[in-house]
């Protein structure tokens, strides 16, 4: 009796050498920059910067830069925190409008990750119907803490960003650390606290090129907290910020990963402009 074999059977395993790397890129985007003391003598500018991550599961928004509004009028949105950070944005640096800038539909997204919930990373939730298919993904206790602040740092949290009864969250828990999103080891989160109550980073690794990187967010705004130089600007906890910053360089260590400061302006330059990306 012949055995007869299913052809499809067959194909479904393809040898390593002619397996096709699902197309995942990481975008490093721009939204404007910010001015610090925009007032004083010492006025400098740093960029704000979020991240865009094709997967074949659905593509991934990392914060989202300010939300449209502040191109209009940045103190109607913010607050009186313009006189300490001026954002410098334009209508186009939106994020729904760089992706599709970039031919990623905003449909596209099924993830918007946060790693904090301030007012220069909230630039995608805040337009959460130009992305109907997302959920936010966020620590609870980040979320906890951006309802009701320390008063001195309320004007960090806009609440017009974050408190819609549109967006989709999905928060993490203090006991869940190295989340694995798509199951595939392509986007970790890390719980990073000390900037933030529930900050969070992201390991993300590339399979094409197998480079890692991480996504600091304020956890390591620029080289000088990277080097121990300094804290991060803003921190609820300075033991807990220094502590994370040292376990971001033992999963550096671990992975060779590139290491994305969020503010920082010389290393900015160092990023492929776009349409460039890392894949
Ligand atoms: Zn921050």
């Amino acid at each position: 009796m012949k055995m007869s074999v299913d052809q499809s059977e067959l194909s479904e395993v393809a040898p390593v050498a002619d397996r096709v790397l699902p197309d995942i890129r990481l975008y490093v985007i721009r939204c404007g920059e910010l001015m610090i003391y925009p007032k004083s003598p010492q006025e400098c500018s740093i960029p704000v910067q979020w991240y865009v991550l094709t997967h074949p599961l659905g593509n991934i928004v990392i914060d989202g830069g300010n939300a449209p509004e502040v191109a209009r009028d940045p103190r109607k949105r913010w607050g009186p925190i313009v006189d300490v950070v001026w954002p410098t944005m334009k209508a186009e640096d939106a994020c729904a409008l760089q992706l599709r800038d970039l031919g990623i539909a905003p449909e596209s997204v099924k993830w918007i990750l946060q790693t904090h919930l301030h007012h220069d990373h909230t630039g995608a939730m805040a337009d959460i119907g130009s992305f109907p298919n997302a959920s936010v993904l966020a620590r609870r206790e980040e979320y906890d803490y951006a309802r009701s602040p320390d008063w001195f740092y309320r004007p960090s949290y806009i609440e017009e960003d974050f408190n819609s009864p549109d967006i989709p969250w999905t928060f993490l828990g203090d006991d869940e650390d190295g989340f694995d999103l798509y199951g595939d080891g392509v986007v970790r989160v890390w719980k990073t606290y000390g900037h933030t109550p529930g900050h969070q980073s992201f390991e993300i690794t590339l399979p094409q090129s197998g480079r890692t990187f991480l996504v600091t967010g304020d956890a390591v705004s620029d080289k000088d907290v990277w080097e121990k130089k300094s804290l991060p600007p803003m921190t609820v906890s300075n033991r807990e910020a220094a502590a994370s910053v040292e376990k971001l360089h033992n999963i550096a260590r671990k992975t060779g990963a590139t290491v994305i400061f969020s503010h920082d302006p010389v290393q900015w330059l160092e990023h492929s402009p776009l349409p460039a990306y890392y894949a």
